[in-house]
Order: structure tokens, then sequence, then C-alpha cells
């Protein structure tokens, strides 16, 4: 079940800092190194056991100064149709602004749970100056300093209350995404897919309707669809575009059992393409890369291995991903994408026989074994896959903590060489026995 906080507010509120913190993402050093971090705004959050996705709205607007009012309350909207729960931002240094109301006015009208946030209250004094913010009209005010996280955990829970409570599984189909940014194709492969031409196609980004979920049975394929093209209002500001796309990649990930990433081969992969990926990595949804429009490049028989190449190095460290080189226009490598798709989805739910595991992962073990760390010796027993909606292994050992992250992917790679668990992230972990 998704749930998605929007954090919306005027600039310089303290939006990033709270995202930063709820999301961590200053942890994260492989995406910082691959530039990644820069331009993302939205990622996996945790609080007591429950995970959400976070999203900084107003990341989506930079550059874009003289639209700065009209981009920001067309976030607003946007947030107000997708969001679970809306954190409004307002500064308690600087006090309410015309645009804070603005953005209230637009608040008050939805019917989606808006919390207040008073940031930047960084000592108890200023506690007592939230109270002018009761004057927009919406409710509790949660006083706190992202700088420091105080408040934070008491805003937390009170946003986790409007969560959608889990819902029982409608259909066991196995469901796939379509996603990928703006203009890749989407709508173009549904089409191809269904057959009829039940969208108006056009060459305008996004402009096809809401995300929903198509019964796809043909061919010996029985899964559902989940479309998640489309822009159905019209924007006046072009990065709203994406960020309308991507509350939409993140609702519809977030159901999926695999996501179907599609990249605009022309353009190539892009840090936005990168986002989505590692979104869905970290959500342990299959995936399958489909590079798209094919046709318009010019090919020589290294083209295909190059790009390959240059994908997966941008998506390193978890690279055992299928890629597929489709036109869909053209109607080429359609099917093997399904395919590739449905491959993906039985790797997902493959369950190892504990015996079989044990027979070909203890040997290769046995042979290179953990470095010994601190004069002690780690000695793996036995490994069993726990049961879950995708692929954990837990190899039991005497001393779990001495097994670092260069070991552990080396039994990972193991694992993916010898039980083909292509396109799904897989988990290790170490148990004491
Ligand atoms: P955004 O434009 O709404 O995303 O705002 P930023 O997160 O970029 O923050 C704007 C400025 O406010 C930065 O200089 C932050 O360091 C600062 N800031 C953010 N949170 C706090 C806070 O809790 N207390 C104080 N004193 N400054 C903060
Ligand atoms: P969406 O925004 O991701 O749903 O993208 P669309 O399906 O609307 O496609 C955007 C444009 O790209 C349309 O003009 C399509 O005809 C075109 N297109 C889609 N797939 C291909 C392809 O494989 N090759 C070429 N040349 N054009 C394509």
């Amino acid at each position: 079940m998704s749930n998605i906080v929007a954090i919306v507010g005027r600039p310089n509120v303290g939006k990033s800092t709270l995202y930063n913190r709820l999301t961590e993402t200053r942890k994260a050093i492989v995406d910082d190194m691959s530039g990644v971090t820069r331009d993302r705004h939205y990622g996996l959050a945790e609080w007591t056991g429950k995970t959400f996705t976070v999203v900084d709205t107003g990341g989506y607007v930079a550059g874009s100064e003289d639209l700065f009012e009209i981009a920001i309350r067309e976030q607003v909207l946007i947030a107000i149709e997708e969001a679970t729960v809306i954190l409004f931002m307002v500064d308690v240094t600087t006090g309410v602004t015309d645009l804070d109301d603005s953005i209230a006015d637009l608040l008050r009208r939805s019917k989606k749970p808006v919390l207040i946030v008073a940031n930047k209250v960084d000592n108890n004094q200023l506690l007592n100056e939230t109270h002018q913010f009761y004057s927009l009209g919406l409710g509790e005010i949660y006083g706190i300093s992202s700088m420091t996280g105080s408040g934070t955990g008491e805003l937390l829970d009170e946003t986790i209350k409007h969560f959608n409570e889990e819902e029982p599984e409608v259909s066991t189909l196995p469901k796939y995404a379509i996603v990928g940014r703006p203009n890749v194709g989407k709508s173009s492969l549904i089409n191809a897919l269904i057959g009829k031409d039940r969208n108006i196609v056009t060459p305008i980004a996004g402009t096809t309707r809401d995300s929903i979920h198509i019964h796809y049975n043909q061919f010996g394929h029985d899964f559902m669809l989940i479309d998640t093209a489309g822009l159905r209002k019209k924007t006046k500001v072009k990065e709203n575009i994406e960020f309308y796309s991507v509350m939409r990649t993140i609702k519809a990930l977030e159901e999926a059992d695999v996501s179907i990433l599609m990249i605009d081969a022309v353009e190539g992969i892009e840090s936005q393409d990168i986002n989505i990926f590692h979104l869905a990595e970290k959500n342990k949804k299959g995936i399958v890369i489909l590079i798209n429009k094919w046709d318009l490049i010019e090919k020589t028989h290294k083209t295909t291995k190059a790009f390959e190449e240059q994908i997966r190095e941008k998506i390193a460290p978890f690279t055992d991903v299928p890629i597929v080189f489709t036109s869909v226009t053209e109607k080429q490598r359609i099917f093997k994408a399904i395919e590739a798709a449905s491959k993906v989805y039985e790797n997902k739910n493959k369950k190892i026989p504990t015996s079989k595991l044990n027979d070909v992962m203890l040997p290769l073990i046995e042979s290179y074994p953990p470095p010994s760390l601190k004069g002690k010796y780690v000695k793996i027993k036995y490994i069993t896959q726990l049961s879950g909606s995708s692929p954990i292994f837990a190899f039991f050992c005497n001393l779990p903590q001495y097994i670092k992250e260069p070991y552990k992917r080396f039994l990972e790679n193991k694992l993916r060489e010898h039980f083909d668990f292509s396109g799904v992230p897989i988990q290790v972990y170490f148990r004491q026995k």
C-alpha cells in the first residue's frame, strides 16, 4: 500500500532539510558519488516500522523563478491529488507570508490530511511563536527544527496515523508497472500490448490519462499492467510535468511486483531514470529495463553491447537486471520485454530448497571463506531462504558481526550465478548460530 508524504511550502522554509533528515540521503554515499542526490527529491523513509515515500516538492521548480508562485501552487494541487498526507511547512522566523496564505487557501479546500509544520523552532521560546500559524485555518501546528530534529517524532507519530491501512490483495495476478520519464513511450507500449488505441498517443510529453490497471491475458501471459502514463491536467510550468510523473511513478512502483523501466535510447539514461531505478530497488521490486526508440539509433554491431555496458555502469552495484532493446512503434521485441518481466516475476517468487542451497553454497564458502578478522574465524554453518515477497537469505554462522560488505557481495553474486535472480533485489543476512 503506497503512502506518500509530500512536503509543500514556499522556498527556504526548510523542506529539503526535513526531507534529508527523513530519508537520510546524506548517508547515501554511493548516490553522492554518482551525483544522484543532487536532483533527487523523493525517497523512502521509515517511522516505527512503517515505510513511506517522502516527496520534497520544492526541488522541481529550480530555474523558473518568475514562475515560482505558479509552480508552487501547481505542486500543491498535485500533492493534494496524489499524496496521502501533506506537510505544509512554514518558517517561524519569518511568520506568515502572502505565499503561505495562498498555499493555505488551496489546502483548506482539499480533503487530504494537512499538518502545519512550523520549522526552525530551534529553541523553546520560538515554540510560543508558532501560534501565529493558527491564522492559516488548518488546525494543529507542529513546531519542529529540521536542523536538530526536535519535534519531528511527534510530527511523524501524527503523520502515520493518517496512512492507508494494508488492503487485502484484490488480485493474485502478477503486477507490472510501466514506468519512466514522460515521452519515453509508455502509452505507446500499452497500446501495442492491448492492441486497441485506447489512448490518444501524442508526441507532447504527458498528454495521456490517469494511472490505471489493465488486465493482459494473451499468448500464455496473464498479468495486470499498472500504467503510470499521464498528466490529466495541463501544467503551466514545465518542471511540474516531471513532478507529476514522479508522484504517479512512486504509487505505481509500490503497488507493482515488477517495474518495467523505460528509457529513451536517444536521450540515454539520466539521473531521473537512475532515481526511479533506485526507488524500485529499495522497494525490493523486480526490474526490467527497456531501452526504447531503438529504431532511432544508428547502429553498428557494437552499439548494443556498448549501450548495455553504459547502463550497467550507471545502475551499479545492482547490475543483474535484464535489458531489452525495444522499438514500440516498429513493434520490435515488445513480446521479449513481457517475457523478461514474467521471468523476473518468477525469479522474485522463487524458493530455493534449503538442501539445494547448502549443497551449492557451502562448498563455495569452504573454498573461499570469509577473511579472518582480529584473529577470529567466521564459520558459516548453513543457509536458508526466508519467506518474503522477495528473496531473503539467512546465513547462520558463529560471528555474524565479523562479515563485511565485500564478502556479503561475494555471497550475493554466487547466489545470482547459481540460481538466477536476474532483475530481483536480494537480501542477505547473517544470523548467530
Ligand atoms: P527549502 O527551500 O524549503 O527546501 O529550504 P532548505 O531546506 O533549503 O532550507 C533553507 C535554509 O533554512 C537553509 O539555510 C537551512 O539550513 C535553513 N534551515 C532549515 N531548517 C532549519 C531549522 O530547523 N532551523 C534553522 N535555524 N534553520 C533551518
Ligand atoms: P509516454 O509519455 O511515456 O506515455 O510516451 P508516449 O507513448 O506518449 O510516446 C511519446 C512519443 O514517442 C510518441 O510520439 C510516440 O509515437 C513516440 N515513440 C514511442 N515509442 C517509440 C519508439 O519505439 N520509436 C520511436 N521512433 N518513437 C516512439
